[in-house]
């Protein structure tokens, strides 16, 4: 780490200066404010909309220290300038870890406001980058990676996972899940792609999301007075079938993720899919 790293103005890449309320722009004169002692980096925020203080704290708290992703840890162990996108609550509070999110969800957890699209660092300015479950919410996530690739030194590296088989989730909104080729091919452009694959830092419980449907379903019909008996008798017994099949499920998804016994099965129904990739030198 050689010093905090610079906010830029996400409009026109100027270094920005601090303000008593915030940051200005000498460049193109736009002002930024801060939520909450946040700054907000975002070009005309509405900051009533990206406060979720109040309504939105439903996310919980994490440590990305703690999650057992080996290329997280390999950068916080080499002492990386890192940028998370989309923090949330990560409690991880570090001078070399740089924590933005598109929303304020507690002021203890984030370092500052800055949209995906339009990232308020210079080019080069970290070593490491890194989102979990963000690119799903993103409008047009090859811009995102365009800003990666921007704001990372050439050889620096990234992590991103991405939903894959996920229901509708998510504040503001769910655009794109992904595949393994469509998250691999984000990132091809400006990167060397080292690992793309199912990702076993999801919960697996999420791949049960299809047979939660079905069971609701089921028991609807079962209890449906007005059925005719052997369809509520069928209802049953699905929903039955349904509840022993989720539990022997779950037990079986870790031992999945290993190959090669079930994994081709397995990549057909991950909840989530990840990508390592290394940032190309510039030509
Ligand atoms: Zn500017």
């Amino acid at each position: 780490v050689t010093g905090p790293i610079a906010f830029c103005c996400p409009r026109c890449h100027t270094t920005l200066a601090a303000t008593p309320t915030g940051h200005a722009c000498a460049s193109c004169t736009t002002a930024y404010d801060a939520l909450a002692g946040v700054p907000v980096l975002v070009p005309d925020a509405d900051l009533a909309a990206i406060d979720l203080r109040e309504t939105g704290g439903h996310l919980p708290t994490y440590d990305c220290a703690g999650m057992g992703i080996p290329s997280v840890d390999a950068a916080l162990a080499r002492g990386d300038r890192i940028l998370e996108l989309g923090a949330g609550l990560d409690s991880h509070r570090a001078e070399n870890v740089v924590r933005t999110d598109a929303f304020v969800y507690g002021t203890d957890h984030l370092d500052l406001v800055a949209d995906a699209h339009a990232l308020p660092f210079a080019a080069g300015s970290f070593d490491f980058v890194f989102s979990l479950a963000v690119f799903e919410h993103l409008h047009s996530p090859w811009l995102a990676a365009k800003e990666i690739a921007r704001v990372l030194r050439p050889g620096g590296s990234c992590y991103t996972l991405a939903a894959f088989q996920q229901p509708l989730h998510g504040y503001p909104d769910h655009y794109f899940n992904a595949t393994e080729s469509g998250l691999r091919r984000l990132f091809e452009d400006d990167f060397e792609v080292q690992e793309a694959g199912p990702s076993r830092f999801c919960p697996h419980r999420q791949s049960l999301e299809p047979g939660l449907r079905m069971r609701e379903m089921a028991r609807e019909l079962r209890d449906d007075a007005t059925a005719p008996w052997r369809t509520r008798w069928r209802a049953r017994r699905l929903d039955r079938a349904l509840m022993t099949a989720g539990q022997q499920f779950l037990q079986l998804a870790d031992d999945m993720t290993r190959r090669p016994v079930g994994y081709e099965s397995w990549r057909r129904i991950a909840p989530a899919v990840e990508v390592v990739a290394v940032r190309r030198d510039a030509r």
